[in-house]
């Protein structure tokens, strides 16, 4: 055992990121992390611990990929950037995982503000932003997910077990509340799952009656994604712009949708909310790029840069049908709005049905007894319906037009290409660096918070190197 003199500035040095987080959070308000502290200056009581110590802690566990409250805990005892940070002391990792979760309007206002000082410092343009998204593995696992039945059936032996421990009295008071505590929280869990297990259901447009949705036990918020390595696991959907210029995270959401359809206008609403003003261009992949987007960037005046995929609407029973009684055979009359079928009879205007991603589909049908007077019947009209043939056409939209023209275009597949190397760098780093595979925390919120506190160690990661370069240019 050997007992030395320590000094502890000479821990880390001058680059540390240790050293670097810190310092930067000087230059931040942080003012509304410290609303909750009890403990003042003076009074009796155990000192609260310093935000700012508590805010650079996490960001540099994150930076080295840990995002283990009792890990970081251990490693403040040995590891020479957390004792740098916290001057030796070993934080207890109850304080630091309820810190993490427990400011969230605070830290969506950090968040703001550190952006805020980026694009002062002329760091974030907004000319062209990236959009994509990950799914990142929640708490739970996939055995968790029941049917209805299953959950109205552990709702009532957790309502059951609530009744239990509130009518027990022989353990010591302390003891009694937490479990009172744990047995009404697995209850409301419970209810949670059951309302999302009806919202589910209500959700659905198409197959309602056959469809029974499963929801999560322990984390009702999961939905069962596809993702990138392939497997069916629970997740969430990591939405994340990235600003072009210098590759910074100007927002990140967390969501429950299995697909990205419906992100972009959210997203684009969430930029322009933080920036008061909104982005030149965005650049997204084929899952963002629906009619329904198309349209709303148009009307933004964002222009739009995404991929097309002509395949949608392809197929089904009419690739099996005789080509002579194939849509393609049956003629327009603009003048009267009406096709002409191949045995010369007219097929009128019946109704139109605007779809889910924004496609206007119109109807045209001809009459009942016109096509069963038909001897091609058979051969025209399909399956076992009994009634006339209908054909479908699809309403041309001005915008989407426009954005299918621009995207022949060699310069807007230049600026596509570019996508994502900027779009995909942040997960890349989320994935490897910050080894953020599956959330630490459970519930969409609390996924939320911490997509933002890995996304703020990232934007501050590269914010760093971003200006090392500045100070030397032969270096960058
Ligand atoms: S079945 Fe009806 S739509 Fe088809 S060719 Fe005959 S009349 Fe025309």
């Amino acid at each position: 055992m050997i007992m030395c003199t320590l000094d502890v500035e000479t821990l880390v040095g001058e680059e540390h990121p240790a050293r670097l987080f810190w310092g930067f959070l000087e230059r931040v308000d942080l003012s509304e992390f410290a609303a909750g502290v009890r403990s003042r200056e003076g009074t009796a009581g155990r000192p609260g611990t310093d935000p700012r110590l508590l805010i650079a802690i996490w960001l540099y566990a994150y930076s080295r990929g840990i995002g283990s409250a009792r890990e970081v805990s251990r490693q403040m005892e040995w590891e020479p950037g957390f004792r740098w940070l916290a001057a030796m002391e070993v934080i207890n990792h109850h304080t630091l995982s309820d810190f993490r979760v427990a400011h969230q309007a605070a830290l969506e206002r950090l968040f703001g503000e550190v952006l805020g000082l980026f694009e002062h410092e002329g760091w974030i343009r907004l000319e062209r932003v990236m959009q994509d998204g990950t799914k990142i593995r929640a708490q739970c696992g996939a055995s968790s997910f029941r049917g209805r039945e299953s959950l109205e059936r552990h709702l009532e032996r957790a309502r059951e077990h609530v009744r239990r421990v509130s009518a027990s009295s022989e353990e010591e008071p302390r003891r009694q509340r937490a479990r009172e505590r744990g047995a009404r929280e697995r209850e409301e869990r419970i209810e949670q799952a059951l309302e999302q297990w009806r919202r589910l259901k209500e959700t659905k447009q198409q197959d309602k009656k056959s469809y029974q949705p499963k929801v999560s036990l322990t984390e009702p918020e999961a939905r069962i994604m596809k993702t990138s390595e392939g497997g069916l696991v629970p997740c969430y959907n990591v939405q994340v712009s990235t600003d072009a210029g210098h590759g910074l995270i100007v927002d990140t959401a967390v969501t429950t949708e299995v697909n990205d359809h419906h992100q972009l206008v959210g997203a684009m609403e969430r930029v322009e909310e933080r920036f008061r003003r909104r982005p030149g261009q965005v650049v997204a992949d084929g899952d963002y790029t629906t009619n329904r987007s198309v349209v709303a960037m148009a009307q933004r005046g964002i222009d739009f840069y995404g991929s097309w995929s002509r395949a949608a609407g392809r197929g089904g029973w009419r690739s099996h049908q005789a080509p002579e009684f194939r849509k393609e055979a049956f003629r327009y009359h603009a003048d009267g709005d009406r096709y002409e079928c191949p045995a010369g009879k007219f097929l009128d205007f019946s109704g139109r049905q605007v779809q889910a991603n924004g496609t206007v589909q119109r109807f045209y049908r001809s009459p009942t007894e016109q096509c069963r007077g038909c001897e091609h019947y058979a051969e025209c009209v399909r399956g076992k319906t009994r009634r006339g043939r209908v054909v479908t056409h699809q309403e041309v939209i001005v915008e989407v037009e426009q954005f299918r023209r621009k995207m022949e275009t060699a310069e807007a597949q230049r600026i596509y290409r570019q996508r994502s190397e900027v779009a995909e760098f942040p997960f890349a780093w989320f994935k490897s660096f910050f080894r953020l595979r599956r959330f630490h925390v459970r519930g969409r919120a609390k996924a939320g918070m911490e997509a933002l506190w890995v996304s703020l160690t990232f934007n501050l990661l590269r914010y760093f190197q971003l200006q090392r370069q500045r100070m030397t240019p032969a270096a960058a």
